[in-house]
């Protein structure tokens, strides 16, 4: 039996890597982008690696950290200060400790809605309802008009831009249950001693050696079906490059690319909204701000928010300060998807001037650029019930990814590898 897995991001990854300690001997990986990754791929600056886009990870993430210790390394694995804020009204308000919330611009009376409808969402176990209704009215019902717009409005601006008020409650709940393992100083997360560079090194050296192949810096354009004995369709081989290069004949293809990506594949891709990013990291000479590692944004700049990497980890692990402005765009006609690399990128730093007065351009030492138009589901109400399964109704053809149920109401490196591992899983259930 030989697979082809489409994507070497962590799902596809995760799934090459289950299926060849179960035994599976040929299975290949086949990723468009030089190196694999994908959304978990990272920059190799002077001498050390930082993610392309932000990542740190929660002490619920269990089959990631049991991931990492299977890989051996379980001891670089920190728990660290995950400090927020928020930027309203011209002002940073940090957002870790009960003090700090008091004298954030919620009221007393707000704070108290705040605390009973987070207590509401810890306490409710089954969420399935909640998928019908949006986060908005859901807010609004439980804790007011005020907390919602000072609040969560921010919040899900910044994660769904034109989508914020028609993303389900369901995603609310599991996005506010995660971010729970929180002391009296403030949440702690999790993050790799030199990157999750490593893991994704580590993964791939693990299926090399344990003999299957990832073919990096070639694009599947087509995956090709034929029929079977029962004249039933059937998977036999992808297609890699434009049209007219010859197939790679498999029996079993795991696609792990968004449904967008796959639409340029095969005919019938399935139908599931998905966002943008634009990310930019900034490395700078000097601090931009002091404190916070997390800084959502409620003023009028093209970003959402402001993420000082080296206010989570210590600057003398890089050498420098290094700085993330990012936001999310939700259609293909948005400027920070269409602009200029250059002209993105200086919307950004005039934004940062406008919110850090102290902020100088000449402290900006080099700048990278991350877009990409498929880096997250958006998790509009009724989503649950268009989730794909694993098998398709294409015989040896199996569908993987964000998209799936592991990252459901919130996709992370966690729920890829959980959906590379159940795909892989019920692949092994189905051939024998
Ligand atoms: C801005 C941002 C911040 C994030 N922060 C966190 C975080 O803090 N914690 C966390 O746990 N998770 C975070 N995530 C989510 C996490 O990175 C993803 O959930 C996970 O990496 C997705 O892995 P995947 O393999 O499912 O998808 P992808 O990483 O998208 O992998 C799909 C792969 O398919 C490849 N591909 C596409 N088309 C083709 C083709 N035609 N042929 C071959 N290959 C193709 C792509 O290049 C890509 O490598 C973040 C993601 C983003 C974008």
């Amino acid at each position: 039996m030989k697979t082809v897995i489409v994507g070497g991001g962590l799902t596809g990854l995760a799934a090459a890597y289950r299926m060849l300690k179960g035994g599976t001997s040929e299975v290949v990986v086949i990723e468009k982008d030089p190196e694999p990754g994908g959304m978990a791929a990272s920059y190799h600056i002077g001498d050390y690696h930082i993610e392309k886009y932000y990542h740190h990870i929660f002490a619920s993430d269990r089959e990631l950290i049991d991931l990492i210790t299977e890989l051996g390394l379980k001891s670089d694995l920190q728990w660290l200060k995950g400090t927020t804020g928020y930027h309203i009204d011209g002002k940073v308000y940090p957002m870790n400790t009960p003090i700090e919330l008091l004298r954030s611009p919620l009221s007393m009376l707000d704070l108290i809605r705040l605390a009973r409808a987070v207590l509401m969402i810890k306490r409710t176990k089954d969420t399935s309802a909640l998928d019908d209704v949006t986060a908005k009215e859901w807010i609004l019902k439980n804790a007011g008009n005020s907390v919602y717009e000072r609040f969560f409005e921010p919040l899900l601006r910044s994660k769904f831009g034109t989508s914020h008020d028609k993303v389900s409650a369901a995603w609310l709940f599991g996005r506010i249950r995660i971010r729970s393992n929180r002391g009296a100083s403030g949440e702690k997360l999790g993050y790799l001693r030199g990157g999750f560079y490593r893991l994704i090194e580590q993964l791939t050296e693990s299926i090399v050696e344990n003999g299957g192949e990832i073919m990096t810096g070639c694009a599947v354009s087509e995956i090709i079906f034929d029929r079977n004995e029962r004249s039933e369709k059937r998977v036999c081989g992808v297609r890699v490059g434009a049209g007219g290069r010859p197939e790679l004949g498999c029996d079993t293809v795991i696609s792990t690319v968004s449904p967008h990506a796959l639409s340029r594949m095969i005919p019938d891709a399935p139908d599931i909204p998905y966002q943008g990013t634009a990310c930019a990291l900034f490395g700078m000479d000097r601090e931009l701000m002091s404190d916070i590692y997390w800084l959502n944004i409620k003023s009028d700049v093209p970003f959402g928010a402001v993420i000082a990497h080296t206010n989570f980890l210590p600057v003398t692990d890089y050498g420098e300060h290094l700085v993330y402005v990012t936001a999310y765009f939700q259609d293909a006609h948005d400027q920070r998807w269409q602009s200029q690399e250059r002209e993105l990128i200086d919307s950004y730093l005039d934004g940062l001037e406008k919110l850090f007065p102290e902020f100088r351009r000449d402290g900006v030492r080099w700048w990278r650029l991350a877009r990409n138009i498929d880096t997250a589901p958006v998790y509009l109400t009724g989503y649950a019930r268009n989730i794909p399964p694993y098998a398709t109704e294409i015989d040896g053809f199996y569908l993987a990814g964000m998209f799936s149920g592991t990252n459901y109401p919130e996709r992370s490196m966690n729920g890829s590898i959980l959906a590379g591992f159940g795909c892989a899983d019920e692949i092994k259930i189905g051939s024998g």
